[in-house]
């Protein structure tokens, strides 16, 4: 058991309230790890009743764009994630940064250095502890221009973080470079800013993302040395991984909320799906409601080890919540994949009503919202096209297929039109065929439905209407007939 120390004493505003932040940086689309850093804080603040805040990280500017932050925020929504304050932006927070990177350094605690990188490595390319050398340290430069702003890192000791996942951890300070606080144009650092606005905003536990835990014990020191306030508690969320067991990677993974969103994944199968990466109640149930999640989250319970983002997971979660939609729901839902610009079939060919009578045919059988437009294809899609390879695979080269599609177009001529009588009607041609119902079924699906995988034939056809099914089982038989281009 890691030592997780005494944090009954952190953790808490003077008002007793916890404050906990979510601090994207806005330089590219939103990867599902920060979306599960702050549903995280959001789970933790709501279980609390405390407080989210939003803060939006855009100091680094050549990095940073606008469209980046919308793009968070929407996801944000999206994912039923509401924050209580902010967003924060830090480019308007600058005069606070400078502040306190002026008060560092008339307390000794920064110091300036206008060496450069180049002179830095040539000095300190045979050291042992690689990073910077402290050579300006006692120059008593004064900061301006063309002059970065080091922290003064104690030479002895070390530097405890105290984290909620991981127990205390110590850092050796000697093992820790007089890191730059403010960059030679002005710019604060990210370890600066960080540390001055959770402290500004109050904020009671950091929650965020493992990879930051090399640089806390450097906000650690800064926290204590502009004075103050308590330190916050720490929690730093495990890395999440592929099937290989690597660090997700925006080139290699699919990472961005924003595409499992366009695909048609359900926000919250998302947001259940997120919660699980890394955390779990005590009794490892997999399904769980919102509010289910806020009664039982704890920091406590978060794993240490690699978390896997596993896609076909997130695919099966997916399927379920779609499964589990009312048909009113589900249509409602997939309107805007079945009507938009893309859809293979003309604008004014798509019927809601027919796609309710589908609907949960449809939903037994996606994983996403997004794959129901090949489902229903065969029913809006006109002028009707039969996928050629399956025409010949299935049609033509089934010496049986003319037979039964001309008994097909006689008895589906006469029947009342229900699944049901189509069902009997069929049955009774695969008899004469001496074939089995499903075998029989094979060309009068690729010729009414153009392909030999989808939805069930007979419940389809109930919808695509009787005069286009036997227009469609026409066209077959004179397609059967009409001499192929290699006979001619
Ligand atoms: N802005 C940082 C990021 O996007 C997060 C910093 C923090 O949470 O302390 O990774």
């Amino acid at each position: 058991m890691p030592d997780r120390g005494d944090f009954d004493r952190g953790g808490v505003t003077a008002a007793g309230t916890v404050r906990v932040r979510f601090a994207p940086s806005p330089t590219g689309y939103f990867h599902v790890g920060g979306a599960r850093t702050a549903l995280h804080n959001w789970l933790f603040a709501r279980r609390a009743g405390g407080q989210f805040i939003l803060r939006i990280e855009d100091t680094d500017r050549e990095r940073s764009h606008p469209d980046w932050t919308e793009g968070i925020l929407s996801a944000l929504e999206w994912l039923g994630i509401n924050w209580d304050e902010g967003p924060y932006l830090q480019s308007e927070r600058r005069g606070l940064y400078e502040d306190a990177a002026r008060r560092l350094y008339e307390s000794g605690h920064a110091y300036a250095c206008d060496c450069t990188r180049a002179a830095v490595d040539e000095r300190t390319r045979a050291n042992k502890t690689p990073g910077y050398d402290g050579c300006c340290r006692e120059r008593g430069l004064t900061p301006g221009p063309g002059r970065v702003l080091r922290f003064r890192v104690p030479d002895e000791g070390v530097t405890l973080v105290r984290d909620i996942v991981r127990g205390n951890v110590e850092f050796a300070n000697s093992t820790i470079e007089d890191f730059v606080l403010v960059k030679s144009n002005g710019d604060p650092l990210f370890v600066l800013a960080v540390v001055v606005d959770d402290m500004a905003m109050e904020i009671t536990h950091v929650i965020r993302a493992e990879e930051h835990l090399p640089t806390t014990p450097k906000a650690v020191m800064v926290w204590q040395a502009l004075g103050g306030a308590p330190l916050p508690v720490f929690a730093h969320l495990p890395v999440l991984v592929n099937e290989r067991r690597q660090k997700l990677s925006k080139r290699r993974d699919r990472v961005a909320v924003e595409d499992y969103r366009d695909q048609g994944y359900l926000p919250e199968a998302m947001r259940n799906y997120l919660a699980l990466l890394g955390w779990g109640p005590p009794d490892q149930r997999e399904f769980l409601t919102v509010e289910e999640m806020i009664g039982e989250f704890r920091l406590e319970d978060v794993n240490v080890s690699p978390a896997f983002f596993d896609e076909k997971r997130l695919a099966h979660f997916n399927g379920v919540y779609i499964r589990a939609l009312g048909v009113e729901d589900f249509v409602g839902r997939v309107r805007r994949f079945l009507a938009d610009t893309t859809v293979p079939w003309p604008a004014d060919s798509y019927d809601e009503g027919q796609v309710v009578r589908l609907a949960p045919l449809i939903q037994e059988r996606v994983a996403t919202l997004g794959e129901v437009v090949g489902y229903l294809e065969f029913l809006f899609d006109e002028p009707f096209v039969v996928d050629p390879p399956s025409f010949d695979k299935v049609v033509r080269r089934d010496g049986g297929a003319k037979g039964i599609l001309e008994e097909a177009g006689e008895l589906f001529g006469k029947d009342p039109w229900t699944a049901e009588a189509l069902r009997i009607s069929l049955t009774t041609i695969a008899g004469h065929a001496e074939r089995k119902l499903s075998k029989a079924q094979a060309p009068v699906r690729v010729a009414t439905m153009g392909s030999s995988v989808g939805l069930p034939l007979f419940e389809s056809l109930e919808v695509l209407g009787r005069e286009r099914t036997l227009s469609r089982i026409d066209g077959a038989l004179a397609e059967l007939l009409a001499p192929q281009a290699t006979d001619r």
